[in-house]
């Protein structure tokens, strides 16, 4: 078995110390890898590691176009490793095969956009009302970023930061989800063949404390990006606020699905199918609440429920399988508590609830696709994010109640609302407290355009070409003529 020390200055090293986590295969049971479990000596070699780059480097000083040469190869690394780099992930969070190759060969086009991105002139010129003047503007990188990610798309969710952070000139300090070390480490060395100077992108890994504490307390880090839970991102908000790091929080969601009785059923429920059991619910979009308008609910119901009996459940690495597991025993345990939850509450289950067996995986975790009906908003199902395959279904009566109950919820990530009626439509997605709305389809992201969270969704934006802000400082520059 394989153990891994962490990335610093372009190599692998041993953690200080001595210390290592188990990474376990979710579909198998066994531990397949040992990370190390880094502490405050290990992180900080490696915030110096990036400091130095940053401060003495090439990196920051060098042209645009010679950081966006460099990410273009890196993307072409990725592209050439997309196998092994999605089986790394696959056999960490027993997410589909197909689902991570999908996601892996994404990540060139994140870095190909923004080492595009980061050539174009981004400053302005300002007329002024004082004479003789001149007044320019620059963006500048931040420094050090800490990007600390989770488990559900442990590439990807990285690569949303790495591409502006790295083409903006900054370096990064990276810390995975515990769950999810190996992929990430992978990239790491991908990035030092890239050509990547020592210190642009350096790893730890290890636990939310001691290895996240240690990075964002770190007097060496200016900026913390994270992804992960509204818990977390609110211990971080905090502690960044110490020191005024700069910080861009992608949290949690409980997003409404919401049908109207003219919408092409058909289609919508696709989407609500695709929409909360796509990666087995561990999306942080993932459709959750599903509301359905009083004239079609025990329709939208029945056809949910054959559906999710339908799905197959099974190996990850089989071509076949629709859903594979849920990523690990915490997280199992907590869906299979919020089956408890939801029954003790009153809703209805009419699909799933259980755990799925899978021939040939005595030890795998998997999770039926589970569906309530009949659920208040105010219930728990309703109301906390379980990042797992149980859809929330909630009848609404019309237009009104629709709108008042999608936004009834602490969270503001993403909404979709499936309609015939195009006035509707943009009504509707006007109405909707979420950074996301999808009409007549759901779960698209791409690098052209911004996603983040309203509330406490989240905190910033990722992706777009505003991205680079969230890495940059501006700065005003006066010139007497
Ligand atoms: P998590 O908050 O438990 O952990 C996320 C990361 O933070 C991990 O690397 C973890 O080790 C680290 N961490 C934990 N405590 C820390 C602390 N006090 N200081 C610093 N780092 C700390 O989340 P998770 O269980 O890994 O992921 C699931 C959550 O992520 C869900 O809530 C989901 O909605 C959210 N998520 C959000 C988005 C988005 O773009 N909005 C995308 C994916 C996942």
């Amino acid at each position: 078995m394989r153990q891994y020390g962490l990335f610093v200055d372009n190599e692998m090293v041993e953690p200080a110390t001595g210390e290592y986590l188990d990474v376990v295969n979710p579909a198998r049971g066994h531990v397949w890898a040992r990370v190390a479990n880094a502490r405050a000596d290990d992180v900080g070699r490696a915030v110096e590691s990036a400091r130095r780059a940053f401060e003495s480097g090439p990196w920051p000083a060098c042209r645009a176009a010679d950081r966006a040469k460099l990410l273009i190869r890196l993307g072409q690394l990725v592209e050439d490793h997309a196998e092994e780099l999605a089986g790394l992930q696959v056999d960490e969070n027993g997410k589909l095969m197909r689902e991570m190759l999908g996601q892996t060969r994404l990540l060139p086009e994140y870095f190909n956009y923004y080492a595009g991105l980061a050539q174009m002139p981004t400053g302005t010129t300002n007329p002024l009302h004082v004479k003789d003047m001149v007044n320019y503007t620059v963006r500048e990188p931040l420094g050090v970023v800490a990007a600390i990610t989770p488990w559900n798309s442990p590439l990807l969710l990285l690569a949303w930061k790495l591409g502006p952070a790295l083409a903006a000139g900054n370096t990064v300090v990276a810390k995975p989800s515990e769950v999810t070390p190996v992929s990430v480490l992978r990239l790491a060395e991908l990035a030092a063949e890239a050509g990547l100077p020592p210190g642009v992108f350096n790893v730890v890994t290890g636990l939310g404390s001691p290895t996240g504490t240690a990075l964002t307390g770190h007097p060496g880090v200016d900026k913390i990006a994270f992804t992960g839970s509204t818990a977390t991102g609110r211990a971080i908000a905090a502690e960044a606020g110490k020191s005024l790091k700069r910080v861009s929080l992608e949290l949690g969601g409980k997003s409404p699905n919401i049908v109207f009785a003219d919408a092409d059923l058909d289609s919508a429920v696709n989407g609500l199918v695709a929409g909360i059991f796509g990666a087995s619910g561990q999306t942080c979009m993932a459709g959750s609440r599903i509301l359905v308008q009083e004239s079609h609910y025990d329709e939208v119901v029945t056809r949910l429920a054959e559906r999710a009996e339908a799905i197959k459940v099974g190996d990850p690495r089989d071509a076949a399988s629709e859903m594979g597991t849920v990523a690990c025993q915490a997280q199992f345990d907590k869906v299979r508590h919020y089956v408890e939850v939801a029954t003790a509450d009153g809703a209805r289950l009419v699909a799933g609830g259980k755990p799925a067996v899978v021939d040939g995986f005595p030890d795998g975790l998997f999770m039926r696709p589970t569906v309530f009906a009949d659920v208040r908003n105010d219930m728990r199902i309703a109301r906390e994010e379980v990042f797992g395959p149980i859809a929330a279904v909630i009848p609404f009566r019309d237009e009104e109640e629709a709108v008042r109950t999608a936004n009834d919820t602490d969270f503001g990530l993403a909404a979709g609302i499936w309609t015939g009626e195009v006035q509707r439509a943009h009504r509707v997605a006007g109405r909707l407290r979420a950074g996301t709305v999808w009409i007549n389809n759901y779960r698209k992201t791409s690098y052209a355009t911004p996603f983040g969270g309203y509330k406490q969704s989240g905190l910033g934006r990722e992706n777009g070409p505003d991205a680079l802000h969230e890495y940059t400082e501006e700065k005003s520059v006066w010139v007497d003529t």
